[in-house]
């Protein structure tokens, strides 16, 4: 029997180990796992050099428990060791200074591990006790036991092995003996070993006998041993994909499409990446991708590995050139996970590009579900962008489909404004904005369907990137002012009658939202009354209340236009009928109201001319009497107006009607409505 000190020079590694590694205690299984891997690997590879001459028949890794014994044993029949290399690798550990080594990297203490061939170690992590018995393929080997107590005390001695390969028995500490269960075990394997390319068995396999649950006698394979992204694209088909994402997400939806990435220079990388169906809410989609070196499962959180948007992809990547172990920052820094991030970026673009080019019925068909993906990667990877406003679409509301460049042809003609900006009509609901939209239609102008998660954000970048371009919301202005051209028409009405049916329609729209009255003179054939909403505060409140800090906006209570059409025959009526009505009175206001006006104009028109302080207190108080005059004659004009709109069921009809055709009448005051309505007819 032989003794000896492991070759640390540090005392104690394994307390530093235990205390570092805290929270990551079960990574000492796929550690183990890994190793009894890679030694069969190595194996058959030796097998296919012709270094070793003898027969491989069955390579399955056993990983098996004793609950009573407290052990978990890995069993492999790979290259195992002999007494020399057990002594190089697992006695002396090339370490010179462990640990102000360990105090340097104390947060990149799991790099430290899979780097410096500490992987083994791990297994003091839940262990008293670790076990190897090992027999190596070298011809007329002597196995060997090598067993630690997780002091630096090792004993090795020369024990009966009948076949080739290594042995790893824990003895679990008490800590630890959570993972003495075999559904714990079974979680962990299923974790980081599903997809390991050697057989991994874990128990025997069930099946229904006679009303019940008997074991097959046959091991229990956990892995799938050659998981599509490592196989040749050439060799899979649409079936074998879509089967692998089943395999990875069981409760998933069906992708759109997929990418099978295998790169060779300057990086070594594989995978799958599936486009997943994103309709709303980007933030619980993310974060599914499987990252894996060597097929070994590292992590399923790649933020900082791959762009942002990226994390809305599915699937898997699996690179042994990200240095996996590593902390978030360093590896956000790390020159090959960048050249790595913008490797997947490219292609993913260039996929989407194929499609786009080779099958576009079928891309405009996907486009509804994949929207969200890529107005995401336009927004946040400027390379992306370049790429993607190529293929990006734009859906109108005939649910026609066009890239921004056969768009701008489309509306450039009948679109662009008085000052040669283009403008894009969108509409952000079909069926609340119907009315606008007919009516923009009906003026030979296309309007967009931009209902999306990230539309408002589009709709920013796209008028930043694309020149002289400005987004409109059909229902923002009426349609003769949505896109400005060189026209005016005459109004039927007056200044003064405009003014005095403005105080008419105003005190019949007092509510908690905030209603201005204005006048457009508009077609006699368009709408008596119009509501709309000005594009620059409805944007600002919707970025307020996406979080995007406006919080001044969000505040503000909602505002909209009442537009009157003063050209309608029913405003006009509304205006005769009040002249019918109340003409003696306004007309007698109106020549009082002249009159101290021009009193006034004289008054300031004399003191202009005089300096400061050559105007008397007495001509000061007659100005001051004369402007009060002047409001008492407006209020009472004010006041008779507000009575005659009070009363007037004509106008609260029209409002009604606009407020209606706006989807924007509820309740109480739909009721009342239709009550006028049948009264009126
Ligand atoms: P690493 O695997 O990173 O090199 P480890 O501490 O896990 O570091 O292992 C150290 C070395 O011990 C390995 O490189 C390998 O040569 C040897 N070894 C570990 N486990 C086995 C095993 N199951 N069979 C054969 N050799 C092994």
């Amino acid at each position: 029997m032989q003794t000896g000190k492991i070759g640390v020079t540090t005392e104690n590694i394994f307390p530093i180990i235990k205390k570092f590694l805290y929270s990551d205690h079960e990574i000492f299984l796929r550690e183990l796992i890994s190793n009894a891997v890679d030694a069969t690997q190595k194996l058959k590879t030796m097998a296919l050099a012709g270094d070793y001459k003898g027969v491989i028949t069955d390579t399955t890794i056993h990983v098996s428990f004793d609950k009573k014994k407290k052990t978990i044993t890995v069993s492999d029949k790979g290259i195992g060791m002999t007494k020399e290399e057990l002594d190089k690798y697992l006695n002396q550990i090339a370490f010179s200074s462990a640990n102000d080594f360990l105090d340097k990297y104390k947060d990149q203490i799991n790099s430290i591990i899979g780097h410096f061939g500490l992987g083994f170690y791990s297994a003091f992590m839940v262990s008293d006790k670790v076990e190897v018995i090992t027999k190596s393929y070298q011809e007329g080997a002597q196995a060997v036991k090598w067993s630690c107590d997780g002091s630096p005390e090792f004993s090795m001695d020369d024990v009966e092995k009948e076949t080739i390969g290594t042995d790893v028995i824990l003895y679990i500490d008490k800590e630890s003996k959570d993972f003495l269960e075999e559904s714990k075990i079974e979680q962990l394997l299923k974790k980081y070993c599903k997809f390991l390319p050697v057989e991994i068995a874990f128990g025997v396999e069930k099946e229904w006998k006679d009303g019940k649950m008997v074991e097959t006698g046959k091991d229990k394979i956990i892995n799938n041993t050659k998981p599509a992204w490592t196989l040749k694209p050439a060799d899979l088909k649409e079936e074998d994909y879509l089967s692998f994402y089943r395999e990875l997400y069981p409760a998933g939806d069906e992708p759109l499409f997929h990418i099978h990435l295998n790169v060779d220079y300057p990086f070594k990388l594989t995978g799958i990446l599936y486009f997943p169906k994103i309709k709303s809410n980007i933030e619980i989609q993310k974060n599914k991708i499987q990252l894996y070196c060597n097929q070994v499962f590292v992590t399923d959180s790649v933020e900082g590995i791959v762009p942002e948007f990226l994390t809305l992809l599915h699937g898997v990547i699996d690179s042994p050139d990200i240095p996996l172990n590593v902390s978030r920052s360093y590896l956000q820094s790390d020159s090959n996970v960048k050249k790595i991030s913008a490797h997947i970026t490219k292609k993913v673009a260039d996929r989407l590009n194929d499609i786009f080019k080779n099958n576009r019925e079928e891309f405009e068909k996907k486009w509804d579900n994949l929207k969200l993906f890529i107005e995401y990667g336009m927004m946040t990877e400027e390379k992306f962008y370049e790429k993607a406003s190529k293929f990006a679409l734009l859906k109108n509301t005939e649910e026609k489909y066009f890239t921004f460049e056969e768009y701008e042809k489309i509306i450039k003609e009948n679109q662009t404004d008085k000052n040669n900006t283009l403008i894009y009509l969108y509409s952000t609901n079909k069926t609340d904005q119907f009315t606008y939209i007919e009516k923009a239609k009906n003026k030979g102008y296309d309007v967009l369907i931009l209902d999306g998660q990230l539309d408002v954000h589009l709709i920013n970048q796209l008028e930043s990137k694309l020149k002289d371009t400005r987004f409109v919301r059909v229902d923002s202005d009426v349609v003769d002012k949505l896109i400005l051209k060189e026209e005016t028409r005459e109004s039927k009405l007056s200044v003064e009658q405009q003014d005095d049916l403005k105080s008419v329609f105003s005190v019949r729209v007092k509510s908690k939202e905030v209603y201005n009255v204005v006048f457009e003179t508009l077609d006699e054939k368009e709408a008596p009354v119009i509501i709309t909403q000005s594009e620059f505060m409805r944007r600002m409140k919707e970025m307020a209340q996406m979080g995007g800090g406006m919080n001044f906006y969000g505040e503000l209570p909602d505002s909209y236009n009442l537009v009157v059409n003063p050209n309608h025959q029913l405003v006009i009526k509304i205006s005769d009928d009040l002249k019918a009505e109340e003409g003696v009175k306004l007309t007698e206001n109106n020549s009082e109201r002249t009159k101290i006006k021009e009193e006034i104009a004289f008054m300031e028109q004399e003191h202009k001319k005089k300096k400061a302080d050559e105007i008397s207190q007495l001509e000061k108080d007659d100005l001051e009497k004369l402007r009060k005059e002047l409001t008492t004659v407006e209020n009472t004009r004010k006041d008779l107006l507000e009575s005659y709109g009070a009363s007037n069921n004509l106008v609260k009809q029209l409002i009604d009607l606009a407020l209606l055709a706006n989807n924007m009448l509820r309740g109480e005051e739909l009721s009342i409505f239709v009550k006028r309505s049948v009264e009126l007819l």
